[in-house]
């Protein structure tokens, strides 16, 4: 008798879309992506990678698994809170909430009481402005980069930026602000040197020219050693009594000052110090969604909102509404992370590494995120073979652990507590695939 050619049995396209999960599924995924994992299911039977009779199967569970978006969620156990590749911070349940709420029409710019149009953010301003009391007035666009452009922009361009050289930052990825600033015709006038500027520098460099002074935090290294620099205090005496504005660019997010990072700048000590303009980040210490703030006098806040750069960085309606959340809500996952209790810690860890059979070891944590470089958070991790990183990295859930030293470190800090399980059936499956793996090795 003839063989049937398998590929024949092969489940046809047209049947293949009509079976009721997939039909389905067209609320999740259109059309096109649907096709695609049809044909890619169709594709594997025909090099006979997948015997005909497993067609259905195999795509009932491609179209179960695949989502709309290719972002997967990450359980961060590197004890870096703001982290940078994982998307800096993780939003609170108040900030979450807003989204979704601010996800359909909302009145970002409507005043619903007379029907007309309203400033756009006035619930982020509101909300930034009383927790920020010294400031006049607050200007929210799309991140702190972006801030720092508007600035310079509207204070200096065809004019001076006058800026300490050891306040020259890149801020990550090959991106430094001193390009930022002049691309949009700022010149910098640089004074000092490295590690030390003096307050007869910045005066000497003051003239009809200037079109503001920049203090930077350099917020992700540290300069020790024989270093100075001029206190935002004393260099605002200095631009007071010359009508130039102060413009300071913290890089972190700290509204107000946190005794656990004492070296820490925030906005409100910023102001109180005579920053006529402060920037921050949204995504950074502040722990909520990416947004550039900028917090000052009203009569500079106003020039800003006013430039026309300002409408090509506006904060979209999403972000406005997280801020606003994490401004006014409960604390963010970044705090709770930053102030957990090392104890906890250390008893949360044990519990896992009783069930893994797996040593503890002393770990710190850090801000990351650029903030607060060389400062320790005190804490804990599981000790693993380094091999198991990259399992636990390709695993569901996903776990990011820290590689260091020839091991995988397992840190909880920046981990909710409810998500312990999930870390330990994580570890669990790691630990099985990196067995069956070496046994695959050695047979
Ligand atoms: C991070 C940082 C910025 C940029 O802020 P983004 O919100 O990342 O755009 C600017 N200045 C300093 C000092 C920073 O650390």
């Amino acid at each position: 008798m003839d063989q049937v050619d398998p590929r024949r049995l092969i489940p046809r396209t047209n049947d293949l879309l009509a079976l009721p999960a997939v039909r389905d599924a067209r609320t999740r995924l259109n059309e096109r992506v649907i096709r695609e994992l049809v044909r890619n299911v169709q594709d594997q039977a025909r090099r006979g990678e997948l015997p005909p009779g497993q067609v259905e199967p195999a795509l009932l569970a491609a179209v179960a698994s695949r989502s709309a978006t290719s972002l997967r969620p990450v359980l961060n156990a590197t004890g870096v809170i703001v982290h940078t590749n994982l998307g800096r911070a993780p939003l609170s349940p108040a900030a979450v909430e807003a989204l979704v709420a601010a996800s359909g029409y909302v009145d970002v710019e409507l005043d619903l009481a007379d029907g007309s149009r309203s400033r756009r953010g006035a619930g982020a301003r509101a909300a930034l402005l009383a927790a920020c009391p010294a400031a006049e007035d607050a200007l929210v666009v799309n991140n702190g980069a972006a801030a720092l452009v508007l600035a310079t922009t509207a204070l200096a361009a065809g004019r001076e930026v006058v800026v300490s050289r050891g306040e020259l930052v890149e801020i990550g990825a090959g991106f430094r602000l001193t390009d930022l600033m002049e691309s949009t015709g700022a010149k910098l006038h640089e004074v000092g040197t490295t590690n030390r500027t003096h307050l007869h520098d910045y005066a000497g460099a003051l003239g009809p020219d200037t079109g503001c002074v920049l203090k930077v935090h350099p917020s992700n290294f540290r300069v020790d050693g024989f270093t100075s620099a001029v206190p935002l205090h004393e260099l605002s005496r200095l631009t007071a009594d010359q009508g130039v504005p102060l413009v300071a660019d913290l890089g972190s997010g700290l509204l107000a000052h946190d005794p656990h990072l004492p070296d820490e700048p925030d906005v409100a000590s910023a102001l109180a110090s005579g920053a006529d303009v402060v920037i921050a980040s949204g995504d950074k210490l502040l722990g909520g969604p990416q947004a550039g703030l900028l917090l000052g006098r009203k009569e500079i806040i106003t020039r800003l909102a006013r430039h026309p750069l300002a409408r090509a960085v506006r904060a979209d309606k999403l972000a406005l509404a997280a801020l606003e959340a994490t401004v006014a809500g409960g604390p963010p996952p970044v705090v709770q992370s930053l102030h957990a209790d090392e104890g906890q810690l250390r008893r949360r860890t044990e519990r896992l590494a009783q069930a893994l059979g797996a040593p503890v070891v002393a770990h710190d944590g850090r801000v990351g995120g650029g903030g607060a470089p060389g400062v320790p958070l005190p804490g804990w991790a599981l000790l693993l073979p380094e091999g198991l990183a990259r399992q636990l990295r390709a695993g569901d859930p996903a776990v990011l652990p820290r590689v260091h030293d020839g091991s995988c470190l397992v840190d909880l800090r920046c981990v909710p507590e409810p998500d312990d399980h999930r870390i330990l059936d994580a570890v669990r499956q790691a630990l099985a695939s990196l067995q069956a793996a070496n046994a695959g090795r050695a047979g």
